[in-house]
């Protein structure tokens, strides 16, 4: 289990990306949970893999 990040920056414009339907207080997730992010400057979308930062490494 992995406590996702709060905030995230958004790869397209730097600005801070937050968690859709996913709040602190709802504790931590699996790992491999897909959690999208929403850019609050460019309102993109971002699907976060919990638990797999820096991967790259088809597992
Ligand atoms: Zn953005």
């Amino acid at each position: 289990m992995v406590m996702p990040d709060l905030e995230i920056v958004c790869v397209d414009c730097g600005g801070t990306c937050y968690p859709l339907g996913w709040f602190p207080e709802d504790g931590e997730l699996d790992e491999g949970t897909v959690l999208p992010y929403r850019c609050k400057d460019c309102l993109d979308r971002w699907d976060v893999v919990i638990g797999n930062e820096g991967d790259g490494r088809p597992d």
